[in-house]
């Protein structure tokens, strides 16, 4: 059986994530932060409906430290990672003079770091084994740039340099890389906008409605099969035509 290391699962996108790949008969480790009910909730409605393995991983992936023990844990369960998905993230709306540098480090730390710690702790056995599919999410906002939001941006145009640069690196290895860039997705990460600003976006979105997190979970389903067998270092928008 293979096994999917989603991180940040506990919630919102990661969560979805997870149980499509469940679905997909992978067994799924579901990596949290803080929601540890959530976690280990979800890990028992994916092992009582699925059939499939599921293991709740507390571990901070801005940690680099944190994430070899969380690869450990995995190595002694399942030996290793088949597919990655680096879904943790953090974001704040703010103007650049706001924002401090323990702020930056931590949007940065989590979004971008947090994606090379698991590739790293991942790669070996992906290689060894001559197959994996790393998907990391990236936003819109780091195709395009979002005013207030420049330390977000910035780490998620940085998934997308991360993306094709790993992809051309690890090809020979029968590795794809890829990246997800969602829109506006109803989760907890918007709860900071207002219903205006809310109603505005869902406006400005051509198909005029938000994403769900299955939406964003069904295009990583898609490149995590083999019906995606020849697509590496792409970025797949899913954004309701919002930036094209
Ligand atoms: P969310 O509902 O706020 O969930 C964030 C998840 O990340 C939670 O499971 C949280 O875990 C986890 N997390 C936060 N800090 C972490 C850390 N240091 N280590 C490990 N896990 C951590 O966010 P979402 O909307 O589902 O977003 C998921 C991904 O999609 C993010 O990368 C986000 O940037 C991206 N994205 C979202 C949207 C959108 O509109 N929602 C648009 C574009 C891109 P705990 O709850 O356990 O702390």
């Amino acid at each position: 059986m293979k096994t999917a290391l989603v991180t940040g699962a506990s919630r919102g996108i990661g969560s979805a994530v997870a149980v499509a790949l469940a679905q997909m008969g992978y067994a799924v480790v579901i990596n949290y932060m803080k929601s540890k009910d959530r976690a280990e909730n979800l890990a028992k409605v994916i092992t009582d409906s699925y059939k499939t393995p599921a293991l709740a991983l507390q571990c901070d992936v801005s940690d680099s430290q944190q994430v070899a023990k969380m690869f450990s844990t995995i190595k002694e369960n399942f030996g290793g990672v088949d597919v990655l998905v680096n879904n943790a993230g953090v974001s704040s709306q703010k103007m650049l003079t706001d924002i401090s540098v323990e702020e930056w480090k931590k949007t940065i730390g989590v979004n971008l770091d947090g994606a090379f710690y698991c590739s790293k702790e991942a790669l070996p056995y992906m290689i060894s084994k001559k197959q994996g599919s790393i998907i990391n999410i990236s936003s819109m906002w780091g195709q395009v740039g979002a005013s207030c939001e420049v330390h977000y941006s910035t780490a998620k145009a940085g998934l997308i340099g991360f993306t094709k640069a790993l992809a051309k690196e690890v090809a020979l290895s029968n590795i794809r890389v890829n990246a997800v860039a969602p829109g506006v997705v109803m989760t907890d990460m918007m709860s900071s906008f207002d219903e205006n600003t809310v109603a505005e976006l869902k406006e400005e979105t051509p198909l005029q409605r938000l994403g769900t997190p299955k939406n964003i979970a069904d295009a990583v389903a898609f490149l995590v099969s083999d019906k995606a067998e020849f697509i590496t270092g792409q970025v797949l928008g899913v954004n309701g035509g919002f930036i094209i």
